[in-house]
């Protein structure tokens, strides 16, 4: 698999929808320029008690609709290119769900898995020092929040450090929180229930059954696992699962049921680790429980119904996308699928619900704790989801708009846009008409 290059994958979505809008030059500009890119080195201290410097970012991609907002990611493999590509992603994606937030994205380079609780305070609380006294982070400016492996916890130290230099409270400086400190009820699952909707609505315009839809899932953490347990709640069939080290399938037409599976990641750490030690899997276990340990790359080729991608980016690709047996594609990663392997898919008749769509329930129940922190409210968690569904249906009619005005223009690849241009348009329209409205861009 080649090397991966998330903005240039942003830039070349961006080109695209960008053909079909006829955009001038200097709009394409402004949409591909950050507004701010903030990158230091950052010194935190180690349970042995020396000091560790790793690189830290935050990049601002684009305020015309308000404050920044975006998580923050700590991963070691997090670098410039991938933040400005996130941070992009979520301008476009605080538009497509109309949200009045803007995008940006943070992230520190590290593997925080060895780390203590205590060497993780001291990380967290130094990057948000410097976020804080360099005038980055703001309630009314940049609005950070979780994203890969890190917590509510982690926004908890957050949201102190902040509120220590700022010398009063400011709750909505930061998302994600736990409910005692101001978090929103149903922001925990609200990436899963978020593509839940979008999900819902889009097969019942197929005339797509619950009871006759199947489901592999890529990726346990919170968006995978929560939609895994809401899908099935629903009815929906749950026939493959996978976590970093593999993944399983039913090895009959039946289904799983998710307390199985958590049961199992929770025992063992992972699906593969209940059934196998190493290269030696015990068969019997397996036919007991019914179940076939696959690879995460052959869960990938499963021919269901639905996958739902829910780990990291690239994991559909140029080389891999030919094989890929599932009817439909559910982006609840940011960035899973790429735009090589979008045009194989789309020659294969396969649609993708893209991740600024399908995800954006994460960011929209962000917006309304932030919106509670604000006002000092606090929302009953039916309203939240009722108002996250009105939302979600909503962008995704937008969307299914956009693909009637958009079918058999210059620049489209066929009769028709996919559902990514269809998000891409959308984004880019209001955010150029908000830039327009500022005179920032004539
Ligand atoms: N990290 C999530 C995302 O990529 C949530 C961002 C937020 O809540 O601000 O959408």
């Amino acid at each position: 698999m080649a090397a991966k290059k998330p903005f240039l994958n942003f830039l070349k979505n961006l080109d695209t929808a960008a053909e079909i809008l006829q955009l001038s030059e200097a709009e394409k500009e402004a949409l591909a320029t950050p507004e701010a890119i903030h990158e230091t080195e950052i010194e935190f201290s180690r349970d042995s008690g020396e000091t560790e410097t790793v690189t830290a970012y935050r990049v601002q991609h684009n305020s015309a609709r308000g404050p920044y907002k975006g998580g923050i990611r700590y991963h070691h493999e997090a670098d410039l290119e991938e933040v400005k590509a996130l941070a992009s992603l979520m301008s476009f994606k605080c538009s497509v769900v109309n949200i009045p937030m803007g995008g940006g994205k943070g992230g520190i380079k590290i593997n925080p898995k060895p780390l203590s609780e205590t060497e993780l305070e001291s990380l967290s609380r130094v990057y948000f020092r410097w976020g804080t006294e360099n005038g980055i982070f703001g309630v009314n400016k940049d609005v950070p929040a979780p994203d890969v492996y890190t917590t509510p916890q982690i926004m908890s130290w957050m949201l102190d450090e902040h509120e220590k230099i700022l010398g009063h409270k400011s709750p909505g400086v930061i998302t994600g929180k736990p409910l005692e400190l101001g978090g929103s009820l149903g922001r925990n699952y609200s990436t899963a229930m978020g593509g839940f909707y979008v999900l819902q609505k889009h097969l019942a315009k197929l005339g797509k059954k619950p009871v006759d839809t199947t489901i592999a899932v890529q990726g346990f953490g919170n968006a995978g696992s929560y939609f895994a347990e809401i899908a099935h709640e629903a009815g929906y069939k749950i026939v493959a699962v996978s976590d970093s080290k593999g993944g399983i399938c039913c090895d009959s037409d039946g289904y799983f049921e998710v307390k199985s599976l958590k049961e199992w990641k929770k025992q063992a750490g992972s699906f593969r680790g209940n059934f196998c030690e190493g290269d030696t899997c015990d068969i019997e276990k397996m036919k007991k429980s019914q179940v076939k340990v696959i690879s995460n790359e052959e869960l990938l080729k499963l021919d269901v119904d639905v996958l739902v991608l829910a780990a990291l980016d690239g994991v559909v690709h140029d080389e891999n996308a030919d094989e890929i047996s599932a009817k439909l594609i559910l982006e609840l990663a940011n960035g899973p699928v790429t735009p090589e392997a979008d045009e194989i898919l789309e020659k294969k008749g396969i649609e993708v619900l893209p991740d600024i769509l399908a995800n954006a329930g994460g960011v929209t129940v962000s917006y309304f704790e932030w919106v509670q922190n604000r006002s000092g409210d606090v929302w009953e968690e039916d309203y939240v989801n009722a108002k996250l569904k009105k939302i979600m249906e909503n962008a995704y009619s937008d969307l299914e708009k956009a693909r009637e005005k958009f079918a058999f223009q210059p620049g489209s690849r066929q009769a028709g846009i996919s559902w990514r241009q269809a998000a891409f348009i959308v984004a880019i329209d209001r955010i150029i008409a908000a830039m327009k409205l500022r005179g920032t861009l004539k």
